[in-house]
């Protein structure tokens, strides 16, 4: 039903990109996935602990600024596909240090987007045109008042250095895209949560906070509000985008699961059966957005993507998951997921 393809998919060591890898592998068993992963402090080889035994999955340690590497990949790969997950992804770290932020997420992307141009035409010899997937994120649009929603119309306003790197990144793409006719897209997704997410983003921070019994830092005033999609169906929308996006186009990706950060740490709590005085407010994240929520409405007329995971099945799900998973935080907590590298 499906024709084989080469998918060359980077940042696949971390939450999304392993999520993506082992649903597609499952989804389509005669596609080759090449992962190209630094393994930085986000990436951890036992998020792919299922997929190493498949044929059809190779690893490659390495850095996506390195053209050579990269370029080295092309030849020997031919990929049909590029799907770019890798980046520095915690807006608290390009806080602290937004230099890391500019190197992967706008240069790497650029390495790629040449190895891209430069290998155009090898993919006349394979069954489908090369494509490129950039993936990317609502907070480019920067942050909404208590209404309204963002569009993929909505002019991009990033306001932490990460989000500006990421909007840079996405520059880059529509250039290439305007300038060299490479066959692009972009996909724009609110906040993912699920299996394999590191533990100093909300979701897995409160769990396993809550479940050690620890402080459960929340910022200013609890009320800022994100839009939660759970992680296979971001896995869903970007199959349906690298298979039937229209070139050039952007696809914004939602829930329409708009919570406060608050609510959720409430719920998890609940789900936990633990006290809501392991609560403490600690100061406002510098430029922290108040509001990200998505209008999906053109994923779903264009490609007939929606939602399927309800958050109260998806977070049920995803405790269940860190409950029955304990030494793959506990690999975290130790540093020993470092020692696989
Ligand atoms: P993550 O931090 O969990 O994983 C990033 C991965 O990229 C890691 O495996 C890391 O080792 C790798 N990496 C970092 N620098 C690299 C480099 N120079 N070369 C090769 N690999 C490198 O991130 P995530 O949460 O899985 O996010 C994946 C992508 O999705 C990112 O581009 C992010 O901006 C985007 N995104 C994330 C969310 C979310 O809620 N997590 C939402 C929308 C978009």
């Amino acid at each position: 039903k499906h024709p084989e393809a080469t998918l060359l998919v980077t940042g696949g060591a971390g939450f999304i990109g392993s999520n993506f890898i082992l649903y597609m592998l499952k989804k389509y068993p005669n596609y080759k996935i090449i992962n190209l992963d630094a393994l930085t402090y986000a990436g951890n080889l036992n998020n792919l602990e299922d997929a190493t035994n498949e044929g059809n999955y190779i690893f490659v340690h390495g850095d996506i600024c390195d053209r050579s590497l990269v370029n080295k990949l092309f030849d020997e790969h031919k990929p049909n596909y590029v799907l770019n997950f890798a980046a520095e992804s915690h807006v608290d770290r390009s806080i602290i240090n937004p230099r890391i932020f500019l190197k992967t997420n706008i240069e790497g992307t650029q390495v790629l987007l040449d190895a891209c141009k430069l290998h155009w035409g090898d993919s006349e010899s394979n069954v489908l045109p090369l494509k490129y997937v950039q993936v990317s994120t609502d907070e480019v649009y920067g942050s909404l008042g208590p209404d309204g929603f963002f569009t993929e119309e909505t002019p991009l306003a990033p306001n932490s250095p990460y989000s500006a790197s990421k909007a840079s990144a996405d520059m880059f793409v529509r250039a290439y895209y305007e300038t060299y006719g490479l066959n692009v897209n972009i996909t724009r997704c609110s906040n993912n949560y699920g299996p394999y997410q590191f533990p100093e983003k909300l979701i897995p921070l409160i769990i396993s906070n809550a479940l050690k019994g620890h402080d459960l830092p929340v910022y200013g005033d609890g009320l800022n509000v994100r839009d939660w999609l759970y992680v296979e169906d971001h896995c869903r929308a970007i199959d349906l985008v690298l298979h039937g996006g229209n070139s050039g186009e952007v696809y914004n990706v939602g829930g329409h699961n708009e919570r406060t950060n608050i609510d959720i740490v409430k719920i998890i709590l609940d789900e936990l059966e633990k006290p809501y005085s392991l609560i403490k407010y600690v100061e406002d994240r510098l430029g922290h957005d108040r509001r990200y929520a998505i209008d999906a409405s053109k994923i779903k007329k264009e490609l007939g993507w929606e939602p399927t995971v309800m958050f109260e099945e998806g977070i049920r799900k995803t405790i269940q998951w860190y409950l029955e998973k304990s030494e793959w935080l506990e690999a975290i907590k130790t540093g020993s997921y470092m020692n696989l590298r």
